[in-house]
Order: C-alpha cells, then structure tokens, then sequence
C-alpha cells in the first residue's frame, strides 16, 4: 500500500444531518404541496421565481440556527494538522465544514449563504431574504439568485476537484447516497487512478462495493474515530 500523503474526502448530506439539517428530500419530499425537485431547477424559477426564492430564503434561515458537530470539527483538525495536500468537496450547501473550523472546503453545489447576480455574474455573501428583489450590491439590478446548484445545472469546481482526484493517495467518502452524480463516479476515478478508497457512512451506500472499505455508524462517532487514526499514524 503507498504511503497517503494527499487525501480528498467527499461529504454529503448524512455529515449535516445529525446537525438537524434534513436531507433535500426529507419530510416525505414536499414542501408547500411542491415536490422539492420541482422548485430547485432553472425551469422553476423561470415560471414562478418568488415561489423558489421563498423556499431557499427558508432554507437559509433554517441553516443560520444549527451547529456543526462532532464530525465537521474532526475533519476541521484533519485540515489543520494534516501535513500533505488534503480538499473537502462537499455536496451540502450549508457551512458547517467553515463554521467547525475547516479551511480547505470546496461547494460543488453551491452555498446557501451566496447570492449570485445573474446580470453582472457577481458573487456575495448573503443571510437575508431573496424573496423581495433585494438589488445586486454590485450593479443594482434586482436579478439574485441563490447561489446554489439546481437539478440540471452543472456542479462548481469540477476542473480542480479531477485534479485533486488524480493526486489523490486516499479518498474517503463521508454520509453520502452514493446516488447523485457526478459525485458518485468520485470513487471510481480515485481508485482506477490507484487511490485507497474508504467510505464512512450510517448504511452502506448504492456505490458501496466501489469502496476498499467500509466504515458504517453515525458521523459523529465515525470521523472523530477515523480522524484519530489517521493522524496518529
Ligand atoms: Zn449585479
């Protein structure tokens, strides 16, 4: 086995859930009557905007009121003290990872606490609502939108989340369905590219034989315990 040096762990929703932040499609999938995939999509907005504003504005606030947990701050100190390369790609829009301290994160899908002006392609830090308009701090126009990525738009990062992948020694995989690509296919790239694969999760995931091993159990007793390991080399 080669010595790990450059590490890329992916995260999805199961690291925020023991937060208290649901998965997108939890609460049986609805919100408002509306199926949830039917109001995170550019066609959604396009026919009803204030009904999509609305359910992000809410999302938003609801993210400002929980706490990272015990998995966020054992990844924070892995970011911290791991000597080689290391990226978190996460697939949660919330910010955890930064709130438990992490530094080297990238949102492949995007952040609730962005706002992207679509007339000036603009972005800006953002806690308040986007349901009334708000002009772009930038140029003024009323065209905010949350920056996040919605079903059929293209995942951010891609260029420099394959090139930590080809570096990558080991890739680990923490509280995701395995279901949502590109990000499923992670493991495979890693691993064909001669990366250790681990994936840490409550259930074995729909990629789970992709994976060297498995580690199943919350996250918040799973990554401290990994974390803990790793650094005691
Ligand atoms: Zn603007």
């Amino acid at each position: 086995m080669r010595e790990i040096r450059n590490i890329v762990i992916l995260t999805g929703a199961g690291i925020s859930a023991e937060s208290g932040i649901d998965t997108f499609r939890g609460a049986g999938g609805l919100w408002e009557n509306h199926r949830v995939e039917d109001v995170a999509t550019p066609e959604a907005f396009a026919r009803d905007p204030q009904l999509v504003l609305r359910f992000y504005d809410m999302r938003r606030e609801a993210i400002q009121t929980k706490e990272p947990n015990a998995a966020h701050t054992a990844l924070a100190r892995l970011d911290a003290e791991w000597p080689g390369e290391l990226l978190i790609v996460t697939q949660n829009v919330d910010d955890l990872h930064e709130r438990g301290g992490a530094r080297r994160v990238l949102h492949m899908h995007g952040e609730h606490l962005k706002a992207w002006c679509t007339w000036c392609d603009s972005r800006h830090a953002w806690s308040g609502p986007l349901a009334d308009c708000p002009p772009c701090p930038k140029c003024e126009a009323r065209s905010l939108r949350p920056d996040v990525v919605w079903f059929g738009e293209v995942p951010y990062h891609m260029d420099r989340i394959y090139r930590a992948l080809r570096e990558a020694d080991l890739f680990v995989s923490i509280g995701t369905s395995g279901a949502v690509y590109p990000a499923a296919g992670f493991v495979q790239n890693a691993r064909e590219l001669g990366a250790r694969t681990l994936e840490l999760n409550l259930e074995p995931s729909q990629g789970s034989r992709l994976f060297h091993e498995s580690r199943l159990g919350p996250a918040s007793e799973v990554v401290p315990a990994w974390v803990d390991e790793l650094l005691a080399g």
